[in-house]
Formats: C-alpha cells, sequence, structure tokens
C-alpha cells in the first residue's frame, strides 16, 4: 500500500528486504515532519467541500477575528505569529466552531495547519470553570501526542484555566480518580483505559473527540480497534473531528463508520512534477566505478547541494566515507538513527552546514531543499518485488509548483536489471531519461 506516499512495509515483509534496508514508518514519518516543519505549506489550491451537512455554515473566514474567539485565545493564535488563517483552516474553522455542533472529516496533506485547526477548536470548545475532561484527541504514538499538546498549550497560553493532560504509557495516576484537565491527549490504548478500565475519564461528559493522523492509526491495526471501542463509549452527540494527511478506501470506510452524515474537506495536494529536472543516467560497473562517476559530476557541474540515495545502509555508510576522505562535508541519514538525531541532520544540511546529504530511503520526503540541485540514485528505488517505484521516484527527484528551480537527476545504472528499472521509469512517466554523455555535461548547465 501506499499512504502519503510512502511505502507501507509490513513487519516480516520488512525482514524479506533484509534488516539494513530501511523501511519508512509513517508515525514516524509523520514526527520527523512536524520537526523539521517550520512554516505552512501553502496551497494555490481551493478546498473542496464534498459532503456538508445542511445545516453546516456555508461561509469560509479569511481572518481570524471573524471567528468570534475568547480574546485571550485571539491572542494566543496571534503570538505564535498566524496572521490569517491557512486555506484549510477557513473553511474547517467555521464549521468545527458552529453551533449547533458539527461533525468534520478533513483531508490535507501535512503541514497545511490541521493540527494548529483542532487545537484551536478544543481550546474554544471547552468551558474553562468546569474542571473535567470535556475534549479528547487521540494521536499514533506518544512522540505525536506531545506535538499536539505543545501546540494547545502554546495557543492557549493566555487561556490560564484551560489545562491539558496526556494519556499516555507510564502517566499513572490512582484508579478512579478523575482527571480535571479539560483537554486530554493520548495513545489510543492509554486512552481507552482512561475512560473505561481506570476511569479517570467521564467518556459521556466527553463533547468533542478529535482523531488526528487517522490514516496513520489505522494502518496501525491495534490503533484502529482501540479508537473505535474509546468512539463506542462517548455519547451520541459528542462532536468528532477526524484529520488525514491521505485518504484511501480504508480511511474512509472507517471515517463513514464513526462518522455519518459529516461534513468532508479536502485540499488537493499540489503535484510533484518533473518538468524542471533534466534525468539522465550513467553506466557502471561497480560501487566504486560509481563513486567516480560521482566525482566526475563534482568536477564539472557547479553543484549547490545534493542528495544521494541509497539502498541500504551499509551502502550508505560506504559511500558517505568515500565521499568525506574526498573532501566533501557529507551527513548521513539513516534508519538506526532517532527521529530527533535525523532531523537534527536534516536541519544542518538544510542551512548548508553540509552540501552532501548521503541517505537511504528514510526521507526522501520532508526535505524540500530549494538548493538542492543534484538528486542521485546511487541505488535506483525498487520495490519488494524488484520493480521500478515509480512513486518513490518521483518523491526524490520531484519538485512542487513550489520550487520551480532546474535540477538534475542521474541515475547509476550497474546492472540488466537497473537498465531495466530505467526503462519502467520512461514508460511510466512518459519521459526519455538520456545516457549522460561526460562531453556535454558543461554543456548541461
Ligand atoms: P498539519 O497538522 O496539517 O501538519 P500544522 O498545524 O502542524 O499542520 O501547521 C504546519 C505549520 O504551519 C506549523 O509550523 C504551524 O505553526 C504553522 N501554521 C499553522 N497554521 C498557521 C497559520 N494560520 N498561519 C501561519 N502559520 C500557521
Amino acid at each position: 500500500g501506499d499512504i502519503n506516499g510512502n511505502i507501507v512495509l509490513q513487519k516480516d515483509e520488512r525482514e524479506g528486504w533484509g534488516e539494513d534496508v530501511d523501511p519508512v514508518n509513517l508515525a514516524e514519518q509523520s514526527l520527523l515532519n512536524k520537526l523539521i516543519r517550520r512554516t505552512l505549506v501553502r496551497s494555490r489550491t481551493e478546498v473542496e467541500v464534498l459532503q456538508r451537512d445542511p445545516s453546516s455554515p456555508l461561509f469560509s473566514v479569511k481572518t481570524f477575528e471573524e471567528l468570534r474567539l475568547k480574546p485571550e485565545l485571539l491572542r494566543g493564535v496571534y503570538s505564535m505569529g498566524f496572521n490569517r488563517p491557512s486555506r484549510i483552516q477557513e473553511s474547517a474553522l467555521p464549521m468545527m466552531l458552529a453551533q449547533p455542533p458539527q461533525n468534520l472529516i478533513a483531508q490535507a496533506q501535512s503541514g497545511t495547519g490541521k493540527t494548529a485547526a483542532f487545537s484551536l477548536a478544543m481550546l474554544s470548545h471547552v468551558n474553562p470553570t468546569n474542571k473535567w475532561t470535556q475534549c479528547l484527541c487521540v494521536a499514533p504514538t506518544y512522540e505525536l501526542a506531545v506535538q499536539i499538546g505543545q501546540v494547545i498549550e502554546q495557543m492557549g497560553k493566555f487561556c490560564v484555566d484551560v489545562k491539558v493532560a496526556y494519556a499516555v504509557r507510564g502517566n499513572r495516576m490512582e484508579r478512579g480518580v478523575p482527571v480535571k484537565e479539560q483537554i486530554v491527549i493520548g495513545t489510543p490504548g492509554t486512552l481507552l483505559d482512561w475512560c473505561s478500565k481506570y476511569k479517570h475519564i467521564d467518556p459521556k461528559k466527553v463533547s468533542m473527540f478529535v482523531l488526528d493522523e487517522a490514516d496513520v492509526m489505522i494502518a496501525i491495526q491495534g490503533h484502529r480497534d482501540q479508537s473505535f471501542r474509546i468512539y463506542r463509549l462517548l455519547s451520541k452527540d459528542c462532536q468528532m473531528l477526524l484529520f488525514s494527511a491521505t485518504f484511501e478506501e480504508s480511511v474512509w470506510k472507517f471515517a463513514e463508520k464513526v462518522i455519518p452524515n459529516a461534513n468532508i474537506i479536502k485540499l488537493k495536494r499540489e503535484e510533484e512534477t518533473l518538468d524542471n529536472i533534466r534525468q539522465f543516467y550513467v553506466i557502471c560497473k561497480s560501487k566504486e566505478d560509481k563513486f567516480m562517476a560521482l566525482c566526475n559530476l563534482y568536477g564539472t557541474l557547479t553543484i549547490a547541494q545534493a542528495m544521494i540515495f541509497c539502498h541500504t545502509r551499509k551502502m550508505a555508510r560506504w559511500l558517505a566515507a568515500q565521499l568525506t576522505q574526498d573532501g566533501h562535508q557529507v551527513a548521513l541519514l539513516s534508519g538506526e538513527m532517532t527521529v530527533e538525531q535525523r532531523a537534527h541532520v536534516i536541519e544542518r544540511f538544510r542551512n548548508g552546514r553540509e552540501k552532501v546529504l548521503v541517505t537511504t530511503n528514510v526521507c526522501s520526503r520532508g526535505i524540500d531543499v530549494e538548493q538542492v540541485s543534484l538528486v542521485v540514485n546511487f541505488d535506483l528505488p525498487v520495490d519488494m518485488a524488484g520493480k521500478a517505484d515509480n512513486d518513490t521516484y518521483l518523491h526524490r527527484i520531484g519538485r512542487t509548483g513550489r520550487f520551480g528551480r532546474r535540477g538534475f537527476a542521474v541515475n547509476m545504472v550497474d546492472s540488466k536489471c537497473s537498465m531495466d528499472i530505467i526503462n519502467q521509469i520512461e514508460m511510466h512517466f512518459n519521459r526519455k531519461i538520456p545516457k549522460l554523455d561526460p562531453s556535454n555535461l558543461v554543456e548541461m548547465e
């Protein structure tokens, strides 16, 4: 399956791929996105409203004032540097804040302002004088729950009577003791325990339920079932809000089961294209040969920054060592690193501290480094069946409309098999990938 353009690998399939190959973990990828995100992903497309509750507000807002928020909340929003609602917020906020409450299913890629939107909705929704839990928010992992909590605490910093608690593993309280915090964020298992086994939360008093990262959640079987069990404990008129970066069949099925008659809004993602990219392949016999070809490219081209993709961690380490020996400043990214370490490496690379980033599959997304002018597939992207992985190819090489800059992509071909893959990629994108002729390198620029 392909969620958010990432490859979802089941555990046993992963083993089939070999330990050394980095699988893409959805929840980690999502956390990484949050850690390295600094600004809103702007979208030029309009929000699509797919299904509307007949009584839902027809309008969208262009300013935060129009929402008539509590002054202390509005102050919190502005203190975060938000001047106006993002695209998705323009439509989502009036629906989420409407009276009577409206259910909402919203899909937009990461970075478009979903978390900020439901954080605002929860802060606006709670009655601070009531010292019990009124809003529940479910997230796939501890780290993601903490990220959401930080947004709420920052946005709500002037709402002094509104408090947040975390229902995450290890956060223990005495059985039967009710939680006083109005907003509780947690992972499905612990949140379910808090609502049923430990009776910290009376689910019937919860009037807003937020399910974030529904796609990630649903991909994890246990999480899906537990989320559903929490949902069944809630009262019938609890307001339901579901957010997802992608919307494939499994997400739809779940969403429609838990939230019939919801407002559904979607924001199309900006498509990646190969339009501004000049693609080539070079024939190499061995990894040493590939390394030589890389050095030749460097000798000829003026390269701002380069990203180099390898299939295995071992290969990535080897190449990084070679490049370092050759005098390059190299950043290395691979799956055995923690998400925080990865975020740190990406941050340094984005700031231009290193000019070359060698990586396995772990991070082909999330790094929209404008100054990357060369992408090298040291190893070509293949799926588990050994076929061309076109989606990964596009994510590595492609740019969205936001990045108009030209770039080069060089594919290293070391066997008949990898030549086949180049041919498959050519066919898929209907675009010729010519052989790189070193004598043409100069005129390429
Ligand atoms: P998502 O949940 O869709 O991934 P976030 O809510 O985390 O998106 O927002 C992405 C980034 O944009 C964050 O850094 C957030 O602080 C910022 N952001 C969110 N809404 C706005 C806004 N209205 N104006 C400016 N920045 C915003």
